[in-house]
């Protein structure tokens, strides 16, 4: 299989094009020219409700490689391939179980992904050369009309350089791939905000690999007895546990990470809040605080914003706070920590991984907090 390029460096930097999709006209027109790239073996920003998605032909190695190298993703992780319909997603898989047929009656189109063993039409590259594949019916209707248009089934990860915050707003794609793709469709503010939920079910019982705005309760509700207990990414030592094929672990349990520092905290009042901050070695005036509940005083701080205290609100809000905190370029940023409850675990495991600490000073933490263990 031909291996994405690496460095990611494009010869050329190209002219972005930017293409608006807020009326009927417009939305035909970025159809219209988003398909032709795509048929062309060229690569796309589209719209999706969970996060923006930089597309490609599924079935077009080609154009996969081009993907990867215009994201600098690590060739062994693998990509989610966006279907329009059961019988797309069907042609994808060399199984369709019943318990994906439940689900997806349940849950498509929506932020839900599954995992199941791949047909010989999806290539090697798609799946990091492991032998299952990621599935999903988007909702959003701009990438659903290119699916269609296209007629083949699209490769989307988040529109971002690898590792770095997902896009909610075709800004953000513009700030992180501007001059390395051709075309980023603008299809408003994704409506879910984070990235899809995935659960595997290649393994009985099924197993959350990434938490999502569809939690756990709900997939047991839908799945019923048939289900069993489905398991969930628990971390262990703060490593999350995935089965996604040869993953780098270090890599995995940082991710979704402003270029800030990134605390998650609890506090009873400002002064316990202060006290924190302090602790962290932070500069105050220079910290953002983003607050659903405890909202502190504005004084002394370098901002202080209120996010959404409903998960969906919440999701909604998530990534565009932390990129706007990440232009400010502050010591820190400072969220308050969601509640442990269902509905906030995906909202949770975002927190989790874009505030674990760089795999550098994870080692020297450790360390700490083990008497020197050898990392
Ligand atoms: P991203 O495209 O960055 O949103 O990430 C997609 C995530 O979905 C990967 O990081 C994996 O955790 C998961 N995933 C996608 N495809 C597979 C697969 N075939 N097997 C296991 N996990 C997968
Ligand atoms: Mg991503």
């Amino acid at each position: 299989m031909p291996r994405p390029r690496s460095g990611g460096r494009r010869a050329l930097r190209l002219n972005t094009e930017i293409l608006a999709a807020h009326t009927a006209e417009s939305f035909a027109v970025a159809v219209a020219r988003a398909s032709a790239l795509l048929r062309a073996g060229d690569v796309v920003a589209l719209p999706t409700e969970t996060v923006y998605g930089l597309a490609a032909n599924a079935c077009d190695e080609q154009a996969v490689a081009r993907l990867f190298s215009a994201k600098c993703r690590p060739a062994d992780n693998p990509l989610i391939v966006h279907v329009a319909s059961v019988a797309i997603a069907s042609r994808c898989v060399a199984t369709w179980p019943r318990a994906a047929q439940r689900l997806a009656r349940a849950f498509w189109p929506g932020p839900l992904t599954l995992v199941l063993p791949k047909a010989r039409t999806i290539p090697d590259i798609v799946t990091g050369g492991g032998a299952t594949v990621g599935v999903r019916c988007p909702r959003h209707p701009l990438i659903r009309s290119v699916i269609l248009k296209c007629g083949f089934p699209l490769a989307a990860p988040s529109a971002n350089r690898s590792t770095a915050l997902s896009p909610s707003l075709a800004e953000h794609v513009r700030s992180s791939l501007g001059g390395r793709i051709p075309l980023i469709v603008d299809g408003g503010p994704a409506q879910v905000g984070i990235e899809s939920t995935v659960v595997d079910l290649t393994v009985q019982p099924p197993r959350v690999l990434r938490a999502g705005m569809i939690h756990r309760d709900a997939l047991m509700a839908v799945l019923g007895s048939s289900g069993g207990e489905i398991r969930g990414d628990q971390t262990e030592g703060g490593e999350p546990v995935t089965r996604a094929p040869r993953r780098s672990p270090g890599q995995l349990a940082r991710h979704y990470a402003p270029r800030t520092p990134l605390a998650v905290l609890e506090w009873d009042d400002d002064a316990d809040l202060r006290r924190q901050v302090r602790r962290l070695g932070w500069a105050r005036r220079t910290v953002q605080i983003l607050a659903h509940t405890n909202i502190p005083g504005r004084a002394g701080w370098g901002g202080v914003s209120l996010i959404p205290c409903h998960p969906d609100g919440c999701a909604q809000a998530l990534y565009a706070e932390l990129h706007r905190c990440d232009q400010q370029g502050g010591a820190g940023i400072v969220i308050e920590a969601v509640p442990k409850d269902p509905q906030w675990e995906g909202i949770a495991d975002r927190l989790r991984r874009a505030s674990a600490p760089r795999p550098a000073q994870r080692r020297i933490s450790r360390d700490r907090s083990a008497g020197l263990q050898p990392s």
